[in-house]
């Protein structure tokens, strides 16, 4: 633990010392909400944000990109360039979560070379959260209110200044660009009134242990529930595109009208649509929305785990504020485990 002080009133001198350097992503205020975007101007850094509507996890694996493009006529193929260094700025801990249990998706088994080469010149500065983002985070259900890996420096707001610790030498290195100064015993007393006092501001929202979410899937896999959700869902893939946490992804050649010249891309795809699980033959074998919210809460709270030792779920709420018909995680793991108390429905 390596541990500094920034005096707000010299964070725009730190982000402007970062900009002749990285691509500087932050959250910015846009269309009256947050999003993260490459920040010009490091006035517009709002680290006061309660949530984005997309997460951070679009620097890491972009909503489209090129693989490759490809030329028949001569026979060559050019890799995508990939962007320049990036420093992530302002990563709330439920979103650092979901970055680390990217990195386990991508970089163990089938490694993605793509993933890796973003990953390995992003460097995060990650933001201690002290109030719920709104109604719908349930990150300390979840264990995800704080963090203490995955991040090259991480801050927490002491009212007039943040207290940064850098635990890589990446971080180190960024501090350069900071007008930092030494933590006083006051400092440090400071932070621990802070992060003490912030648990009771967050509910715990799930009526049970998150350890007993995966065993309590198990024995809802026949639930009439997910028949109720399926009658309600719209199939519109909005909890999924807004996820920190999924990563599922088409890939299709694009090519010019003469079919000569073209790109290999990805697009993020969705569990929820219609032709997500068409195979050869035309056969769906996840046709019905009941079936795809099944699978849907199913990796969130057991699969995932199953496969990468993490959860599926940060508990951001993000699929909560998109659905227009309001399927929550909340509501659907509460609903299964209250179902299973009274014995008779799962
Ligand atoms: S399932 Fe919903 S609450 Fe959980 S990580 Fe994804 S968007 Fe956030
Ligand atoms: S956002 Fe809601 S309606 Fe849309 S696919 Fe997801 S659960 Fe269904």
């Amino acid at each position: 633990m390596s541990l500094t002080i920034l005096r707000k009133t010299n964070l725009s001198q730190f982000v402007a010392g970062l900009l002749p350097h990285y691509r500087v992503g932050g959250p910015v205020k846009f269309n009256g909400s947050y999003a993260f975007k490459d920040i010009q101007d490091p006035e517009d850094l709002r680290l006061d944000y309660p949530t984005t509507i997309l997460p951070p996890k679009k620097y890491l694996l972009p909503v489209r990109e090129t693989l490759f493009s490809f030329d028949h006529s001569t026979g060559s193929i050019t890799e995508a360039e990939l962007p320049p260094p990036t420093v992530l700025f302002g990563v709330h801990t439920c979103d650092l979560h979901a970055i680390q249990l990217l990195d386990r998706v991508f970089t163990r088994g089938h490694i993605d070379p793509n993933y890796v080469k973003r990953r390995k010149q992003t460097l995060i500065i990650s933001l201690e959260c002290l109030n719920p983002c709104d109604e719908h985070s349930f990150c300390k259900s979840m264990g995800t209110l704080t963090a203490d890996e995955g991040y090259d420096i991480h801050m927490i707001d002491l009212g007039d200044a943040y207290i940064l610790d850098a635990i890589s030498e990446e971080g180190q290195n960024l501090l350069k660009h900071a007008p930092v100064e030494p933590v006083t015993p006051k400092d440090m007393q400071r932070m621990n009134t802070v992060l003490n006092e912030k648990w009771s501001r967050f509910p715990y929202r799930l009526d049970f242990d998150v350890s007993e979410l995966s065993p309590l899937l198990t024995v809802s896999m026949k639930s009439p529930l997910w028949e109720e959700l399926g009658q309600r869902c719209l199939g519109c893939a909005a909890c999924t595109i807004v996820c920190p946490t999924c990563f599922c992804f088409d890939v299709k050649d694009e090519t010019d009208l003469t079919l000569t010249r073209g790109e290999r891309a990805r697009n993020w795809d969705s569990c929820q649509l219609d032709d997500f699980a068409t195979v050869a033959g035309g056969h769906n074998f996840r046709q019905s929305k009941a079936l795809r919210q099944r699978h849907r809460f199913m990796r969130k709270g057991k699969y995932i785990l199953a496969a990468h030792e993490y959860l599926g779920c940060v508990g951001c709420g993000r699929c909560a504020r998109a659905c227009l018909v309001d399927i929550t995680p909340v509501k659907v793991f509460n609903e299964l485990y209250h179902q299973r108390e009274a014995g008779g429905r799962s």
